[in-house]
């Protein structure tokens, strides 16, 4: 039997009592034309800076990759209470909030 643990807390998730939840990550650059679709390239721009703030933070004991073009793919498996401080805050913005991903 595969044994799971939560990426954010370290606990086993049983999951013959406990629901697994799997976040998965995309990063990648987004290739706006200045033309844009949309319009709301600012924005956008905010969000892929706190991203990067989070992946120096979740990467820091991953192997580094000589090439970066800012491409990441990544998947968490989360217990259920983890599940639901992830998706109230999941880029961890606010100060002493945030998911101790990095947590050793
Ligand atoms: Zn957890």
């Amino acid at each position: 039997m595969l044994h799971y643990s939560c990426d954010v807390c370290k606990r086993p998730i049983d999951t013959d009592h406990d629901i697994r939840h799997v976040v998965k990550i995309e990063v990648f650059p987004a290739v706006d034309d200045a033309t844009g679709i949309g319009g709301g390239t600012t924005e956008e721009a905010d969000h892929l800076e706190e991203m990067h703030d989070i992946l120096e933070r979740i990467g820091e004991s991953d192997d580094e990759l000589p090439f970066d073009d800012g491409t990441r793919s990544m998947r968490f498996d989360l217990c259920d209470s983890c599940r639901q401080r992830f998706v109230k805050n999941p880029l961890g913005g606010k100060p002493g909030k945030h998911l101790d991903f990095s947590n050793n």
